[in-house]
């Protein structure tokens, strides 16, 4: 690699060991024979309409698979429960992100986000609002299932951080939907879901819209049940009167 062994050069020949975006993206370089030019505007190329950048993105998604597939920085894949890791689905090149907290049992078995019943329910909530599902781009902030589907601890997050900080960096989402709390806490630490569900957050030039994640939503009855359901579509209905604010983007 040129860049690298340039920056070798400069640090005496030792070792470097650079970022996973920063290697991809120098890989990404060399591949499609990209001359220098930043990272951003590689970024901006890469979400491009035409052939080439929908090969660039389809180069990203597989570094970032071969770097899941291969991950064994925190216990939760040595759980008895666990059979795969479960990566984000859907368009590298949608503006709206949805991120939960992490696979459920189907979701293990299939090795896809949002498959079991909560994942039936954002499906439907979706298709209401007259969005292919694969339009979207869905993933968890941990890619293995936690035992007994408990809520991934703080250590299991920090480990697991790397892939999707290299999701949310390759993809650049202008609007994200974080359901329920480890997510929302993943942008905005200390936060309790129910004083923040439906109030954007602005941060690292995301849109970010906290809702309840749709388990949740399936765990109650009677008026609440009535009352949550009015205020995810709510929420939903921002992000994506703020997708068409910001894009031009075509759902279906
Ligand atoms: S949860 Fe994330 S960090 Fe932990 S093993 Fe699975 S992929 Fe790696």
């Amino acid at each position: 690699m040129e860049n690298l062994d340039r920056l070798k050069a400069i640090f005496g020949g030792k070792e470097i060991t650079l970022p996973h975006h920063i290697r991809i993206l120098m890989s990404l370089k060399k591949e499609y024979g990209i001359s220098e030019i930043s990272y951003g505007e590689i970024i901006k190329m890469v979400h491009d309409k035409g052939e080439q950048s929908a090969k660039m993105r389809d180069f990203l998604k597989n570094e970032v698979l071969k770097l899941l597939y291969e991950c064994g920085e925190c216990p939760l894949h040595l759980a008895e429960c666990h059979t795969q890791k479960v990566p984000g689905d859907g368009d590298w090149n949608s503006p709206l992100m949805l991120i939960g907290e992490g696979p459920g049992f189907e979701e293990d078995k299939q090795g896809k986000p949002f498959v079991g019943r909560a994942g039936q329910l954002l499906t439907a909530i979706l298709n209401k609002l007259n969005i292919d599902r694969k339009k979207v781009y869905i993933t968890n902030v941990v890619k293995c299932r936690p035992p007994m589907n408990r809520t991934p601890q703080s250590k299991e997050i920090k480990a697991c951080k790397r892939i999707l900080e290299l999701e949310l960096e390759f993809i650049a989402p202008k609007v994200i939907i974080t359901l329920g709390s480890v997510p929302l806490n993943y942008f905005k630490p200390n936060s309790s879901i129910m004083q923040s569900r439906g109030q954007w957050i602005y941060k690292r030039g995301f849109w970010i819209m906290p809702t309840f994640h749709p388990a949740y939503i399936l765990r109650q009855g009677g008026e609440t049940l009535k009352r949550v359901k009015w205020q995810v579509w709510g929420d939903f209905n921002k992000a994506i009167e703020k997708v068409r604010e910001l894009s031009d983007y075509k759902f279906n």
